[in-house]
């Protein structure tokens, strides 16, 4: 068992809907510890890259793509979620739905800050249907970037979204993936890595 899986055992609550909070550690308090060894297990896996930008989504995946992109010492840029429908031609955009909210948002990149050079590294906390991911994707390719790889923390492997996004033939890390969870027992089990 690793050090994420340890901790997701230790301090994660199963919520009814698939829903696992970490916000404890993860997503609203923050280990800074753990984010410093989560940098350098994703730089560990993907050091190998010519990687120019971290790209993640707003809120939660924003604290975590500064400890990688600490690692790289690259630039960390987030796409905005925009609730204006107007597409603005200086930014790329892309149509995502939320897992958690169940809405749907615009989420937006300036054209500033990624281009036909860039080799990018999508970080997110949780994979779970896809959307996120297949957002940011959309989003570097409307810039002519490369994604060199996908690092997340938490997948979720019983909902489709790793395959989807394997099945693209880009490398995705995950460092927990869980494959069955319970929120009347609270049990978690982590798929063999
Ligand atoms: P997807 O787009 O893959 O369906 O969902 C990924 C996004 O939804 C992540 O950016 C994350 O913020 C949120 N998310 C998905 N599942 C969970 C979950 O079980 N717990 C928490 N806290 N966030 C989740």
């Amino acid at each position: 068992m690793n050090f994420l899986e340890e901790r997701i055992l230790k301090d994660g609550i199963v919520k009814p809907n698939n829903v696992l909070k970490v916000d404890s550690f993860l997503n609203h308090q923050m280990d800074i510890s753990l984010m410093e060894e989560i940098g350098r297990e994703f730089h560990r896996r993907f050091g190998d890259k010519n990687i120019t930008k971290v790209l993640t989504i707003e809120a939660s995946g924003i604290g975590i793509a500064c400890f990688v992109a600490r690692e790289f010492g690259v630039p960390m840029v987030f796409a905005k979620k925009s609730h204006s429908i107007n597409i603005d031609s200086e930014v790329y955009t892309a149509e995502v739905e939320s897992f958690t909210h169940k809405n749907k948002n615009n989420i937006i990149v300036s054209r500033k800050f990624l281009n036909q050079d860039d080799h990018i590294l999508i970080i997110d906390d949780f994979l779970a249907n896809g959307c996120a991911l297949q957002g940011l994707i959309a989003i570097s390719k409307a810039a002519g970037a490369s994604v060199e790889g996908i690092g997340i923390v938490i997948e979720k492997g019983f909902q489709i979204g790793g395959q989807v996004i394997r099945n693209l033939g880009i490398q995705l890390e995950s460092l927990a993936i869980i494959d069955a969870m319970d929120s009347d027992t609270g049990s978690i089990t982590f798929r063999e890595q």
